[in-house]
């Protein structure tokens, strides 16, 4: 592959209709509130009890009825650990239905433009950190969530096979880990960074004397803030027109023990925070390569503290409101 960043992407058309999947979902309503910001004008969106991106009939009808010209994939059934460790048949089959129904239909009514979300986890387990995009498939998987990480790697091929065989210019982004309002903060279902930010604050509310962390903390971890995410697709949307995925993330990273004692800080926990290393740790470290982003030209704009402090008020604002 080569390292080369393919410019050449015209610019998305404002007044055109563009749809985004999930944009309800974290990452879905943070590329809505951009594309607004941006001055789109025809933007569509449908739940998932308006439309099951799995019922294939569906799709095509909805396709051939709203003919977006332009389309943002971020519907996918997604979760942490627990959830991608226990259900793993519903993360490959979910996400393999929604993903091929959307592109095919895309394809069907020659969609100019559209934009697969994937994630860092389709990365060989033990790749060269920071992770670059051609470790793609040189290494097995991390266990855990290697069918749902499947899942996202056929999408990307699917890109590129609609790509090589009928020209359309469509792109991949990878991001990292994700962050911010709209989050899913379920114990069940929630990523590290939300479940942080729900003990700590239930710890800050209630008094606690102690909040207990897995593991040691040393960990390293990259965090995005959504609405940084949702920046970089609209600019790779506009100016980024390549086969390749492109990672999205900061480029640093942190340790899981810093992170948590932000948030502690930011929740206005002030108790003690412990470790508990009869648990295990996960991978060392997980940062992605962004130099192929950074050369597309766009840099994250949101540090840490900030998001979080911004994810906790929305958090504290919507905890009536939160998904289950
Ligand atoms: P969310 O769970 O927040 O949102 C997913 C959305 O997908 C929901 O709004 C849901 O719609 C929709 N959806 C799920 N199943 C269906 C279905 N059968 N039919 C129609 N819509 C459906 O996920 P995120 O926003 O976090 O993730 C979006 C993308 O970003 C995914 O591809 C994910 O892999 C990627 N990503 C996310 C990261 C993160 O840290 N969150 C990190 C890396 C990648 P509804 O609300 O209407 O039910």
């Amino acid at each position: 592959m080569s390292d080369a960043v393919e410019f050449g992407g015209v610019p998305l058309d404002r007044s055109a209709r563009i749809y985004v999947a999930g944009h309800r979902g974290l990452v879905g309503s943070a590329i809505w509130r951009k594309l607004e910001a941006e001055g789109f004008t025809d933007i569509v969106g449908r739940t998932s009890s308006e439309l099951d991106l799995k019922d294939r009939g569906a799709v095509f009808e909805f396709f051939r009825e709203t003919k977006p010209r332009y389309v943002v994939l971020a519907a996918a059934k997604v979760g942490g650990i627990l959830a991608n460790n226990t259900y793993p048949v519903d993360f490959l089959t979910d996400n393999l239905q929604i993903q091929v129904n959307v592109m095919d239909a895309a394809l069907e009514q020659r969609v100019e433009r559209l934009l697969f979300l994937g994630s860092s986890c389709i990365y060989p387990k033990f790749a060269p950190q920071p992770i670059h995009e051609d470790s793609l498939m040189t290494g097995h998987l991390e266990e855990t969530n290697d069918a749902y990480a499947v899942a996202k790697i056929a999408g990307i091929y699917q890109v590129q096979a609609v790509r090589r065989q009928y020209g359309l210019p469509w792109i991949s982004a990878m991001p990292t880990n994700l962050y911010g309002p709209g989050d899913n903060f379920s114990p069940q279902g929630s990523h590290v960074l939300p479940a942080l930010i729900r003990r700590y604050d239930e710890a800050a509310s209630s008094g606690a004397p102690s909040v207990t962390n897995w593991g040691t903390g040393s960990p390293r971890r990259e965090f995005l803030h959504v609405d940084d995410m949702a920046s970089a697709c609209l600019h790779l949307l506009d100016h980024y027109d390549g086969p390749e995925q492109v990672n999205v993330g900061t480029g640093t990273d942190v340790t899981i023990k810093e992170i948590a004692e932000t948030i502690a800080k930011v929740a206005g926990f002030e108790g003690e925070t412990e470790w508990d290393t009869s648990k295990p740790d996960g991978t060392p470290q997980k940062l992605l390569d962004v130099s192929r982003l950074t050369e597309a030209g766009w840099t994250a704009q949101i540090g840490l503290e900030d998001g979080l402090r911004s994810t906790v008020k929305w958090y504290r604002e919507h905890i009536d409101a939160l998904r289950v």
